[in-house]
């Protein structure tokens, strides 16, 4: 079935044709319809196909058929998500699909300053995107009414209670009306959102698509075996060998973030990077950046992990293994998004094993791993532009003062704020 076979509302039509989208994806086609029926719904597919349209287009198109009847203005969506980068998309995502319907989104951020977004709620906003603790200020300070809310969705739903959400998200259910309509989405799934969503929610419709493999088959992934101090190395390498390649690369830390820059630098070799002790006007300017291809090699820790759509990222390097499991569902999910194809290498350190072994039991399979000869990882070693007499520890002490700089940094920006 096609777009054009829906009942939407036109304009909704006219924006997914401008988007490329033709045929509805196997997870929105499933969902769109118990959504448009009025079902509460647990959905689960892998990264990067298509769910926050599977939730955006019906929604839109809900919320437009009764806005022709109900002029009156209130907030009727509520999107819960884990990170702001993820509720500036979902943002995006919005306004495309719903350009020319009048149902207005409006991502809500913490980090940046809030009377903007006051105001705008203020003029009314059909669907608020924000973090549970954003939302859950302003809903205390009542500027987010919730008492009209027809729609609740979680996305990334599973994270957002590792987090340590919980409890706003208890709260911002229980504040709405009983009468919601409560939507639930991710790529993974665990005891304590099954619980959640069937304990507040009534008879929710389970909709699953490839529940076996959780990883997306447009990825191919495989691992190398790499000491963690010549993994630098091989990053080098895999950047020289893919000059024109945009590559995302995980590691554990913050601290490893910038360490792992400073020796991309030291190499001639730019990148940036984004993690949580970063301003967050500076995390916004670096993923446009990434976004648009200005910058080439992003360094992230996991909190760029989920749900974040950024076009044609070609490679993801697992710098370090994650030590959450489905964290590696995630990551390697920032590529073959869409109808792409994408490429993802991890470098495993001995270490590293335990977390190997944890990935794979998750996702029920051998990750295929690339042999390695003791020549080759020489050469890659010798090859390197490294300066012969570099001091690792300076480089370590350099790094560890970058990012208290970031945060101080950070801070300063915080109090200021108060003070005002
Ligand atoms: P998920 O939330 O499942 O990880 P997203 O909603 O971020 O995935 O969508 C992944 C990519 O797929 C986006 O770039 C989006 O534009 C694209 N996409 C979504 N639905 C369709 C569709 N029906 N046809 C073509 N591309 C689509
Ligand atoms: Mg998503």
């Amino acid at each position: 079935m096609k777009f054009d076979q829906y009942n939407f509302d036109s304009s909704i039509k006219q924006n997914l044709e401008a988007l490329g989208f033709k045929k509805p994806t196997d997870i929105q086609f499933k969902s769109i319809p118990s959504i448009m029926k009025g079902e509460d719904v647990l959905a689960i597919a892998q990264t990067g196909t298509g769910k926050t349209a599977a939730f955006a287009i019906p929604i839109i198109d809900m919320i437009k058929t009764q806005k022709r009847r109900d002029v009156a203005k209130y907030t009727r969506a509520v999107v819960m998500v884990p990170t702001h980068e993820l509720a500036m998309q979902i943002e995006r995502v919005f306004k495309e699909i719903g350009k020319d319907t009048d149902v207005w989104p409006l991502a809500v951020i913490g980090g940046v300053d809030q009377a903007p977004q006051i105001e705008k709620l203020k003029k009314g906003v059909d669907v608020v995107i924000g973090t549970p603790g954003r939302m859950f200020d302003l809903a205390a300070q009542g500027h987010l009414k919730l008492d009209d809310i027809q729609f609740l969705i979680l996305d990334e739903a599973d994270h957002m209670l590792d987090l340590g959400f919980y409890k706003d998200i208890r709260d911002m259910i229980f504040k709405t009306p009983r009468t919601r309509q409560t939507l639930f989405f991710s790529a993974t799934i665990n005891e304590k959102i099954k619980d959640l969503a069937y304990s507040i929610v009534r008879n929710p419709i389970r909709i699953q698509v490839s529940p076996k493999n959780p990883v997306n088959k447009n990825i191919t992934h495989s691992l190398a075996y790499i000491e963690m101090d010549d993994k630098r190395f091989f990053l080098e390498r895999v950047v020289n060998e893919n000059t024109e390649a945009k590559i995302i690369v995980f590691v554990r830390t913050k601290v490893r973030a910038e360490r792992v820059a400073l020796a991309m630098k030291r190499v001639n070799i730019e990148a940036e990077t984004i993690h949580s002790d970063k301003e967050q006007e500076e995390r916004t300017r670096v993923m446009k950046d990434f976004g648009e291809g200005k910058l080439k090699i992003l360094i992230a820790t996991d909190v760029s992990a989920r749900g974040v759509d950024i076009p044609n990222v070609d490679f993801v390097v697992n710098y370090d293994l994650p030590d959450v499991a489905e964290n590696y569902v995630h990551r390697i999910g920032r590529t073959g998004r869409g109808m792409n194809k994408g490429i993802a290498v991890s470098f495993c350190a001995s270490s590293e094993i335990e977390f190997l072994k944890a990935i794979e039991t998750y996702i029920g399979v051998p990750i295929s791993v690339i042999e390695l000869d003791k020549e080759e990882y020489k050469k890659t070693i010798d090859f390197s532009e490294t300066p012969e007499n570099e001091d690792w520890q300076s480089l370590i002490n350099e790094s560890e003062k970058q990012l208290e700089k970031a945060k101080k940094k950070k801070g300063q920006k915080k109090n200021k704020k108060r003070t005002k």
